[in-house]
């Protein structure tokens, strides 16, 4: 790609560009047309080294610095990643295949969001004071140290900042490993650091796969792993960390439900639907994708459901005209067609979609099953592309117990036009975030994380706090000090 905001090399480590072709190679695929569009190398032990002993380095003097000068530096990078918007949402589009359409208002913009808001409360992080009589206990909020973050492919400029914006903002460093199969867009956000002023070693990217991740998590001198990736992962990541006691945030998978009641606004929740299931081509965790209709609605759903689709604009994904654009890789188009496959042989009744699209790149279009029942394989099982069960429901008891019968907990919403129902219904939900007469916004104010299977500890809001910071008690006593003898 020639392309001028490209990064130069394959790492970020102590405030810049860092290459040792000794790595494996890592092709950079263009998901819309499957060109090469650049190459990086995994980051050998050298690089890991070099990321790990520059972030402990850094993090002594950030945690030394005043909470507000950190906070600046944050709402900088924020101010410069807003101002570069444009430039920054192409790269987010060549790296992950989604239409720039979506790029330009979800990605740097979601990451910009982060830097500010964490910026923005940076030295309002204090401790309290506990009185006690004559004696009294005050609270320190430290940081952690040095922090691990692992991304997925969906996001990558935003997971990178809704991870580095609070452990900066809490005064710890990070080396962040970004998904082998979108190495690009974490790069540029080092770089936008070091520009706000970020001390060198900071924030430190390195490529790689499972095993780079796996040494990351596995070094002594790492306090905390976030990571954002599958339920399998999250396992062994998270089994990996407790055995040195490590502190975690896990932000895996889901399958999650939507519930449709027959009064709601029929086309305000097809599009709450399509919301939950279309959106980045179906490449969101949090996706509503079993779609519960209450029977009395269902065909009349189907049949509008059906006509919106006809929108679906699958094009250049550079053209603001497109709507809908590729999976993120041959692999992860391949297990979805997988799945459609399963769905037509458990007997789903294919309602739309279902085929590849001829075309170069991983194309597939937005596919819709009915009759989906609770026990085939595409209602149990995360997807993670553009395919929409609909299952029907006769009453509200019903709905509930079978929305919540998964092991994942990440996001349910409801469609009604009912408001006791509405919050009776939301009450009852198992999982992290929910929505009513919505679907899929997660504006960094709010906590955003899962239940279940679904994960451990939030990101966003004030919650995030707790989750990169550690508390110091300090008991402080007035008087003489006795003791037993
Ligand atoms: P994976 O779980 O396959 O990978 C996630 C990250 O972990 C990647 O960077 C991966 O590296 C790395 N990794 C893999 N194995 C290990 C290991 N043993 N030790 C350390 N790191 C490892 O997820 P995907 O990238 O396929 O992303 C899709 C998944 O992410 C879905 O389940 C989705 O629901 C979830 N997700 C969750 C979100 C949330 O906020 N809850 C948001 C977005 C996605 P590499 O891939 O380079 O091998």
């Amino acid at each position: 790609m020639q392309y001028a905001t490209q990064p130069t090399a394959s790492h970020y480590v102590n405030g810049e560009y860092l290459e040792d072709t000794a790595g494996d190679e890592i092709a950079v695929i263009y998901p819309a047309t499957g060109e090469r569009i650049a190459t990086v190398h995994a980051a050998t032990p050298k690089v890991i080294e070099a990321a790990i002993a520059a972030a402990e380095r850094a993090q002594a003097q950030w945690a030394a610095t005043s909470p507000r000068e950190r906070g600046r530096v944050l709402t900088r990078a924020a101010q410069i990643m807003r101002e570069r918007n444009h430039a920054l949402s192409v790269l987010e589009t060549y790296d992950t295949g989604k239409p720039l359409q979506e790029t330009l208002v979800a990605d740097a913009t979601s990451g910009s969001d982060a830097l500010e808001y964490f910026g923005g409360i940076a030295n309002g992080l204090t401790g309290e004071h506990i009185p006690l009589g004559e004696d009294w206990v005050y609270t320190v909020r430290e940081p952690l140290g040095v922090c691990v973050g692992i991304g997925a492919w969906n996001y990558p400029t935003q997971i990178a900042c809704w991870k580095a914006a609070p452990a900066l903002a809490c005064g710890n460093a990070m080396v962040f490993k970004p998904s082998e199969t979108t190495p690009l867009s974490a790069l540029k956000v080092a770089e936008i650091l070091t520009e706000a002023g970020a001390p060198a070693g900071l924030f430190n990217v390195v490529q790689g796969m499972g095993e780079v991740g796996g040494a990351l998590v596995s070094d002594p001198r790492v306090a905390k792993v976030s990571l954002t990736g599958s339920v399998p992962t999250g396992r062994k990541v998270y089994a990996s960390a407790a055995s040195q006691m490590k502190h975690v945030t896990m932000e895996l998978g889901g399958k999650s439900p939507l519930v449709i009641f027959d009064d709601a606004d029929l086309d305000s929740a097809v599009s709450g639907a399509i919301n939950a299931n279309f959106y980045s081509s179906g490449q969101v965790c949090s996706n509503g994708t079993r779609v519960f209709v209450q029977k009395g609605i269902k065909e009349a759903f189907l049949a509008r459901l059906a006509e919106r689709l006809k929108g679906a604009v699958m094009g250049d994904p550079l053209d603001e005209a497109t709507n809908f654009g590729p999976m993120v890789s041959q692999r992860q188009m391949e297990i979805v067609q997988g799945y459609i496959a399963k769905g037509k042989d458990e007997g789903a009744r294919l309602v739309a979609g279902g085929n590849r699209i001829e075309r170069d790149g991983f194309w597939l279009e937005p596919t819709v099953f009915a009759d989906v029942t609770d026990d085939m394989t595409i209602a149990r099982e995360e997807i993670f592309g553009p395919v929409l069960s609909v299952l029907d429901f006769d009453t509200e008891e019903e709905a509930i117990a079978r929305a919540n019968a998964t092991e994942y907990g990440l996001a349910a919403g409801v469609f009604t036009r009912d408001i006791s129902r509405a919050h009776r219904v939301v009450a009852q939900f198992h999982a992290g975030s929910c929505f009513i007469n919505s679907y899929n916004d997660a504006p960094v104010e709010a906590p955003f994380g899962g239940v279940k299977a679904s994960g451990v500890g939030r990101e966003n809001s004030k919650a995030a706090i707790d989750h990169w910071s550690q508390l110091k008690s300090v008991y402080v006593r007035m008087g003489d000090c006795e003791a037993a003898f």
